[in-house]
Parts: C-alpha cells; sequence; structure tokens
C-alpha cells in the first residue's frame, strides 16, 4: 500500500485485522457473482502460459504479486502480506520468510554491506545475535552492541560506516523498553537505516513504521499465528526499504508454503481478541508475582519495575503475554523445583501460542554491553488463554516447592 493510501486509510486496527488482505480477485471467480471470505490456499510450482509471449512477457514483469513461479508465491501467501502491510501504517509491502530468524538474517543482509557497522541492541534475542557474530563478522560486517535503554547512544561512530541500527523492544528475556522516536530520528538524523524486532507487541500495540522505523520484522511464529503450529516470519518496509527487501528475499529463494500462509492468516483475524486476553492475563499474574516474598523483581513493560517502562507507557497501546521474574535466592535446583512440578504451563521454547509456558532464562549468557544481575534465577512466563486463577494457584504451589528447595526444607 502506498503512503497516500495508508494516509487515507481511517480504519481502525480492529477492523483492519478483519478486512485486510481479502482482495476480491483471490476470494472469487471470473465472470462469476459471490465471493468466499477467507482466501482459499493456492498450492503451486509451475505456472502455465496460453504461449511463448505471455511466457515471456511474464518473466519481463517485475510485478510483485503475480502469477509467475511458485517461489515467487500464489494469493495465499500475498493475501497475508498484504493484511501485515495494512497493519503498517506507511509501509510499502511484506514479505514473508520460513521462520522469524529467516526473516531477521534477510533483513540484516539486505541493508548491510562489507565493511559496514551495525549498531544492535543488547537485549537481542540471542540468534539475532549469533547471526551478527557468526555469519556478518565473517563478511566483514562489524556488530557494536549497545544499551538497551541508552538514549542518545554512547557509540563511537568516528572512522565507521555505520549503515544500520537494530531495535528490539521490548527486548528478549529482560524486557529493557527502548526509546524508539528518539533513536529512530537519531538515525534518520545520521542517514542510518533502523530495523525492529516487533514480535512481542505486534503492529496491532507497536506499529513500528509511525514511530520512525523503517523495516519492522515480527516473528509470525508467535501471536501473528498463535496457535503454536507453524514457523513464520515477516518483514514489513517504507517505501525507502521494500524493493531491497524483495529482491534480497527472493535472491535467497525465501518463501513461505502455501497451507503455513493460510494458517497465520487465519491466526491474524483473531489476533485482536487473543492480544487483549493474553493481555488481561499476563497483568493478573504480574501483578500477583509481585507482592510474593519468593520474587524480587517481575520484568513486564506495563509494571514500574522494568527498565523502560515510561516508554511502554508513552507509546505503546498494550501489553501482551510474556515476561520474565527474578526469584529471591535460590539455585538452579530450586528453580527446577518451581518449574518442574507446574500443571498448567508447558516446558518449552517460544511462545504466543494460546498455552502457557514456563523457561529456565539465564540473560548473563547473552550480554555484553550490560550485566545481568539478579537476586536469583528468573523465569520467562508465557500466559495463555487459560483462566488466570488457575495459573496463579499453580504458581503458588511452584513457588512453596521453590521456597521449599531454597531454605532446605
Ligand atoms: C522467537 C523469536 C524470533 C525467531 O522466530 P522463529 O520463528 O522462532 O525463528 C525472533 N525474535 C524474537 C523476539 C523471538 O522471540
Amino acid at each position: 500500500m502506498s503512503d497516500d493510501a495508508s494516509d487515507r486509510d481511517e480504519r481502525k486496527p480492529l477492523t483492519r485485522l478483519a478486512q485486510a488482505g481479502r482482495k476480491p480477485e483471490w476470494t472469487g471467480m471470473p465472470g462469476q457473482p459471490g465471493a468466499i471470505v477467507s482466501p482459499p490456499v493456492w498450492r503451486a510450482s509451475t505456472i502455465l502460459y496460453d504461449d511463448v509471449a505471455h511466457l515471456r512477457k511474464a518473466a519481463a514483469s517485475s510485478t510483485h504479486e503475480r502469477l509467475f513461479y511458485g517461489r515467487k508465491g500464489t494469493p495465499t501467501a500475498w493475501s497475508l502480506a498484504d493484511a501485515l502491510t495494512e497493519m503498517e501504517p506507511g509501509a510499502e509491502g511484506t514479505m514473508l520468510f520460513p521462520s522469524g530468524v529467516a526473516a531477521v538474517a534477510c533483513a540484516l543482509m539486505a541493508v548491510l554491506k562489507p565493511g559496514d557497522t551495525l549498531l544492535m541492541v543488547d537485549s537481542a534475542y540471542d540468534p539475532t545475535r549469533a547471526f551478527c557474530k557468526q555469519i556478518l563478522d565473517s563478511y566483514g560486517i562489524e556488530t557494536i552492541f549497545y544499551v538497551p535503554t541508552a538514549v542518545p547512544l554512547a557509540v563511537p561512530l568516528d572512522g565507521r560506516r555505520v549503515r544500520a541500527l537494530f531495535l528490539e523492544s521490548p527486548g528478549s528475556l529482560t524486557f529493557e523498553v527502548q526509546d524508539v522516536p528518539a533513536l529512530t530520528a537519531w538515525a534518520r538524523a545520521n542517514g542510518i537505516v533502523t530495523l525492529m524486532d516487533n514480535s512481542w507487541a505486534t503492529p496491532l500495540y507497536f506499529p513500528a513504521l509511525p514511530h520512525g522505523v523503517d523495516i519492522s520484522i515480527l516473528a509470525c511464529t508467535k501471536y501473528i499465528v498463535g496457535h503454536s503450529d507453524v514457523m513464520m516470519g515477516s518483514v514489513t518496509a517504507n517505501a525507502d526499504w521494500f524493493a531491497t527487501i524483495r529482491q534480497t528475499a527472493y535472491l535467497f529463494g525465501q518463501m513461505v508454503s502455501p497451507d503455513d500462509a493460510w494458517l497465520a492468516a487465519r491466526g491474524l483475524r483473531t489476533l485482536g481478541v487473543r492480544l487483549a486476553q493474553h493481555q488481561a492475563g499476563a497483568l493478573a499474574v504480574a501483578h500477583w508475582l509481585k507482592d510474593q516474598p519468593e520474587v524480587a523483581r517481575v520484568l513486564h513493560p506495563a509494571l514500574p519495575d522494568c527498565p523502560g517502562h515510561a516508554y511502554w507507557a508513552r507509546d505503546f497501546s498494550g501489553s501482551t503475554g510474556l515476561f520474565t521474574f527474578v526469584l529471591k535466592g535460590g539455585d538452579e535446583a530450586a528453580r527446577a523445583a518451581l518449574i518442574d512440578g507446574l500443571a498448567h504451563f508447558g516446558i518449552g521454547y517460544s511462545w504466543g501460542g494460546f498455552e502457557s509456558l514456563a523457561l529456565p532464562i539465564d540473560p548473563a549468557r547473552y550480554r555484553s554491553a550490560t550485566s545481568w544481575k539478579a537476586e536469583g534465577p528468573a523465569i520467562r512466563l508465557h500466559i495463555g488463554l487459560e483462566d488466570p486463577a488457575d495459573l496463579i494457584a499453580d504458581l503458588a504451589a511452584g513457588l512453596a516447592r521453590f521456597r521449599a528447595a531454597r531454605d532446605g526444607g
């Protein structure tokens, strides 16, 4: 969607969620009345042409979202991509990827060249950090990790070709909220492109482009899909960057399966109601945890103890289901005693599905510009769509197990 069109789009975000990406040519049959509601699954590798002239014409055309070859997608993926674009006012387009990590990697490869410097937030998702150190390093691209809440950035720019600033807000595991408008304004003034991993808030609670971000990245695996059954990533960019992102994605052969795109689009329609419920449940659990004697701190962007909470209050229209709490004292065994006996929380990676999860985390391993000092071990929770009263009762029993293990009871 062009800037003009999105400027004219006065629909509220929930209305856009219900309507986006449902073009008549993808939901109806030529010359026939009637249309289905959701664009169906179009599976394809080969596209057939009437004659050589049409084949040549299709090959010469650079038009986005036209049938050409399965790798360039079919209406199922285009519909999802368009819907994500419509959720980011000011976006030019969206490319889809087989995972969130693939989306991060391709976006970085699209903007960076050998000899460039990348400014990377210290609280970045661990595989993002590993990509910088293991892949970008080997291409002669330097990464400087910066303090998430620092404004302005205290990094030496002299003699460096700083090309890109990468944000993730709130940060993975430790949930620092960043001053996105200030950081993006600084970047723009210095000719630096900004990318942001926006998986936690999604464009529903934090549209990134209107806050100055050029390229917004989602691990769709989490809240867009929402049901723990599909891996996917997306990159949504403004008019300055979309063509570069699209071309890089094509050249890396990145695409998603039509079935996965269809499931993700189905998830997207209910993002509003799901996030509202994740938000309410997580706030109930977080506020309860904050008052427990075994808990030192709760790192939830909507709670004052969270670094950058004021930025969250200023910029975000909601909070979601993922946060961390720090225990008072205790060791690995005491933490495991808490987690292992939980009845309503799964133990595993990822998040964003309808089910609650508990994960032991050790942020110190993934920090270099900052240091993680904690009163005890930490646990990251994802609050699913269960009744929070059941989750709180479960955690209360867990804290009792933790206390017994910690105090040698
Ligand atoms: C999970 C996650 C990713 C990666 O997404 P995958 O689909 O698992 O590859 C990227 N960023 C954040 C913040 C995540 O939590």
